[in-house]
């Protein structure tokens, strides 16, 4: 319901008490850890995507360690992908108490994993290597909860709750926002109560101007997607006509049937494997449109050697690239350009 007068999106909200006479019970905002009106419609409008209530964090690992932290008590045994974003890995075994059991980013075995288990989380598809789960097969597997990380695909290529997932999990620090300035993360399910609490309590919370600029940029999300979507199939297609390349839109790729099925668009992000490490640095040196940076789902063309960091079972060559907004031909003949030095070097 829009009033006149009012501004299309409304500026952020600054505040850490808030006004408050007397009893608070059945105030609405009484102490910034607890709520905000800049969050609240941010949370509305990513909930409206996702197919649910949503809840904003100041990060993606403040969204999953609260999540977990609300979830689950010390000793449970949880399943995690032993092949995705390793930061969540790291967090359940060395702070959090669980009992933790990892299996690849493959539906048979997280199926044959989900039986029992408190809690499976699956990334799909996974960060760097890009496989894909079939979501709602899991879901019919799982007698626990069901936790989806939809970084990568983003409510636009995938709707994880409508597929069975109990929560979905997306750091929108990536694509959500997309202009590689902030960091923010979200939570969206049917039921967020005891989520919410523990995020009053851990204090895991975003600032309002963040979340605000993360608002201002869901009015594009679409069409920055469409383009990089498009410019990383493309790109896909042209790596791979040289080296093996992953991208669960290639008609070709192993991920492709389930993807199809449950996907819209496949993502921004393709990986590939230049023949050494060398190579793989030549090709960042010669490109000149793909910035060198460990993230994905910007504006800009981002790459980097994600074995440089280590904690991933991926060959030293591999190349995780996400495809940007820049205008396709000059993008493709950039990185077509990159890749032939490369290989020469090789
Ligand atoms: N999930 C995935 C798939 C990620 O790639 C990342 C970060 O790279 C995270 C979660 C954590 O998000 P953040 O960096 O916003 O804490």
């Amino acid at each position: 319901m829009t009033r006149d007068g009012e501004p299309f999106l409304p500026g952020p909200v600054f505040a850490a008490p808030y006004h408050l006479s007397g009893d608070p019970a059945g105030s609405e905002f009484t102490y910034g850890r607890y709520d905000n009106p800049t969050w609240r419609a941010y949370e509305r409008a990513v909930g409206d995507l996702e197919g649910g209530d949503a809840l904003v964090f100041g990060s993606g690992m403040g969204a999953a360690s609260t999540l977990l932290m609300a979830l689950l008590e010390p000793g449970d045994s949880i399943v995690l992908p032993s092949d995705a974003y390793y930061n969540v890995r790291q967090l359940a075994h060395d702070l959090l108490p669980y009992e933790v059991r990892e299996v690849p980013t493959d539906t048979e075995a997280v199926v044959a994993a989900a039986p029992g288990a408190k809690l499976v989380w699956v990334e799909t598809p996974s960060n760097p290597g890009l496989d894909v789960v079939d979501i709602r097969a899991v879901a019919e597997a799982c007698d626990g909860t069901l936790v989806v990380d939809n970084t990568l695909a983003t409510p636009l290529g995938q709707r994880p709750l409508e597929l069975g997932a109990d929560f979905v999990l997306v750091s929108a620090t990536k694509a959500m926002s997309g202009h590689s300035d902030l960091l923010l993360g979200y939570v969206a399910g049917a039921d967020l109560e005891a989520v919410r609490i523990a995020r009053g309590k851990l204090g895991t919370i975003a600032g309002p101007f963040e979340v605000w600029l993360a608002h201002r940029s869901l009015a594009t999300l679409s069409v920055r997607l469409e383009r990089e979507c498009a410019n990383a199939l493309r790109l896909a297609e042209l790596v791979g006509e040289h080296v093996p390349v992953r991208y669960p839109g290639l008609p070709s790729d192993p991920a492709h049937a389930i993807a199809s099925r449950q996907m819209d668009a496949f993502g921004p992000v393709i990986g590939f494997t230049l023949p050494t490490a060398a190579a793989a640095d030549e090709f960042l040196r010669a490109a000149d449109l793909v910035v060198e940076a460990t993230s994905f789902g910007g504006t800009h063309t981002t790459a980097e050697r994600r074995a440089r960091w280590g904690g991933d079972d991926i060959p030293e060559g591999w190349i995780r690239l996400s495809a940007g907004c820049e205008e396709p031909g000059e993008l493709a003949r950039d990185v077509e350009n990159a890749l032939a030095q490369a290989l020469q070097q090789a």
